[in-house]
């Protein structure tokens, strides 16, 4: 067993967050996943009322870690930094190499089986954000980013359906 960081909950909160932004991804991207999965089930649903699910869930432990660690396996490979075969099995988004998905159903996880249907659904169609995490001309590497977006959306949007009155 670990001792635990010496970082407060609120630190890693943060943290995660903000490196979601310097990536490039708002809370209004996700949220507008959010909105494109439950629209259809709730009527008068609001961005903002996907936007307070969002944040209920990057409450947790699980999600936080799953975000830090990602984005910054991304950014090490887009610096060029990892050694290969690995960096360019990460930096190309290699179809064989699956580890980014394993990582995103840590957040799926605590959400139960809708959450893995939206995020198969939103994976499939990839609507908004997602469309431009996978364009692969940018020259930028958000080979895990891409599946936390969709696996945050598709959490938010279980979350939602499960609290629904
Ligand atoms: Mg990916």
């Amino acid at each position: 067993m670990g001792v635990d960081t010496k970082h407060s909950v609120e630190v890693i909160r943060n943290a995660a967050i903000a490196s979601l932004e310097e990536r490039g991804v708002t809370m209004k991207d996700i949220a507008e996943l959010v909105y494109f999965l439950q629209k259809d089930f709730f009527p008068g649903l609001t961005e903002a009322d996907c936007e307070e699910q969002i944040h209920h869930v990057l409450e947790k432990r699980e999600v936080q870690n799953t975000i830090l660690t990602g984005i910054q396996l991304d950014c090490l490979v887009e610096a060029g930094g990892a050694k290969e075969p690995l960096q360019d099995i990460i930096k190309v988004d290699d179809s064989l190499y699956g580890v980014d998905e394993v990582l995103a159903l840590s957040i799926l996880n605590i959400y139960g089986s809708i959450s893995f249907t939206n995020y198969g659904y939103i994976d499939r169609l990839k609507p908004g954000i997602l469309k431009q995490l996978n364009d692969k001309s940018s020259g930028k590497v958000h080979t895990f980013l891409d599946d936390i977006v969709g696996a945050l959306a598709a959490a938010s949007a279980s979350r939602l359906a499960h609290n629904r009155k």
